[in-house]
């Protein structure tokens, strides 16, 4: 990992936060290998340090940000992508959740539910499997584009030792789209802070979408190289606050020739307000708030920001 420690603010020229798409030019017809790059600095950090996980817990939370970033950033029209983990394991639930407005800036916000009795029988170092990759566990996708377009959720089985594996199998099976996907998420060594990346690459069908996808020999090739190219990207590199996305997708993709698109910026934002919250207990029932109220207060905490709010019976049940 890299020497110099990354700095808290992100400084004018700082290529953290953002996601990256690109297309692969080859020798045959362009267009048929797409993929995403993303990077993720102070806004992973600030997620993962609003809440006390454990590392392995807070590195697949970082995983999944990105992977919200990703799909967040595929959708065409504004709207919010939900990524969320559902198992019987230490870690129950792993929610990620990305919003654009009409801003055109991305919205990231995450949190993890922890069986800390669970968890505390598996030792330093569990793995991904053991954390949530229960038998029963599933990983589920939402995006909701508002009145745009019609509300869609996938559905994938959490088999396998990465959240990587979860998400190529969720783009192979369910979507039926050739997929090679890298996530990452780790601590600086130096400064401390935490990083995340992630890189993806799919065979896209030729032309309109909805036609048959176009599988011949040469795009064969290409898309076998590209996905072969991808799987010798190291974790560093996902993470190297000193090698940006644009150097990271030229070292991969030189020979056949890389075309970049306009990227997308990405920030850590929560959606809850002391208005919606105050709304919400409005709706209680007077038993409700009485059970709710704790030494004359009502105290609520946002689980995405861990940011608590504290009412008084009175501000509940005044108009
Ligand atoms: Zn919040």
């Amino acid at each position: 990992m890299n020497k110099t420690p990354i700095v808290v603010a992100d400084p004018p020229d700082s290529r953290d936060n953002e996601v990256r798409p690109f297309q692969i030019e080859g020798q045959t017809d362009a267009g048929d290998v797409r993929g995403r790059a993303v990077r993720l600095g102070t806004v992973v950090d600030q997620i993962l340090k609003a809440h006390d996980y454990p590392d392995p817990v807070a590195r697949i939370l970082g995983e999944m940000l990105v992977l919200a970033g990703m799909l967040g950033s595929i959708m065409k029209f504004d709207g919010i992508v939900t990524i969320q983990t559902k198992s019987g394991g230490p870690v129950p639930m792993v929610v990620a959740d990305f919003e654009r407005r009409a801003d055109g800036i991305g919205r990231l916000r995450g949190y993890a539910d922890i069986d800390t009795v669970k968890l505390s029988a598996f030792g330093k170092n569990p793995s991904f499997e053991g954390l949530i990759g229960s038998k029963s566990g599933y990983m589920a996708l939402t995006i909701d584009q508002g009145d745009k377009m019609e509300r869609y959720q996938g559905i994938v089985e959490l088999k396998g030792a990465s959240l990587s594996d979860v998400a190529r199998n969720y783009f192979t099976n369910s979507e039926q789209t050739p997929t090679e996907i890298r996530l990452a998420c780790d601590k600086d060594t130096v400064s401390g802070f935490w990083r995340a990346g992630g890189i993806m690459v799919q065979h896209l069908a030729r032309g309109e979408e909805g036609r048959e996808r176009i599988l011949d020999r040469e795009t064969q090739e290409q898309w076998d190289r590209a996905s072969i190219l991808m799987r010798s990207v190291k974790t560093e590199e996902l993470l190297d606050p000193q090698l940006d996305l644009d150097q990271l997708l030229y070292r991969l993709y030189h020979d056949d020739g890389v075309r970049v698109f306009a990227s997308e910026h990405l920030v850590h934002a929560c959606r809850c307000s002391r208005n919606n919250l105050l709304t919400a207990l409005k709706g209680f029932s007077d038993d409700d708030i009485n059970h709710a109220t704790v030494d004359g207060r009502i105290d609520v905490n946002c689980q995405f920001c861990n940011t608590t709010y504290s009412f008084s019976p009175e501000d509940v049940r005044g108009d």
